[in-house]
């Protein structure tokens, strides 16, 4: 909050991340070249991707993501 630094940064590859080239999803910034699926390196689209843990996903891997993990979770915690 009170380091707004000069350089912003990419979070996907901690480089230096330049205007032109930044996409900022809920207050996070990437390359357009790293915003993409971290399981099947699909390019993502503002309109049309989901974060977990910091982690991008396409909307189909994100939903399969959830199912597996909804699956587990659910069994452990049954409230
Ligand atoms: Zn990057
Ligand atoms: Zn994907």
């Amino acid at each position: 909050m009170s380091s707004f630094g000069t350089q912003t940064k990419c979070k996907a590859c901690d480089k230096t991340v330049y205007a032109a080239e930044v996409i900022s999803a809920g207050g996070v910034n990437y390359h357009n070249t790293c915003f993409r699926c971290s399981h099947c390196n699909g390019r993502l689209a503002l309109s049309n991707y989901s974060c977990l843990d910091g982690t991008l996903f396409c909307k189909p891997h994100f939903e399969q993501l959830l199912k597996e993990k909804g699956s587990g979770a659910l069994k452990s915690s049954s409230r």
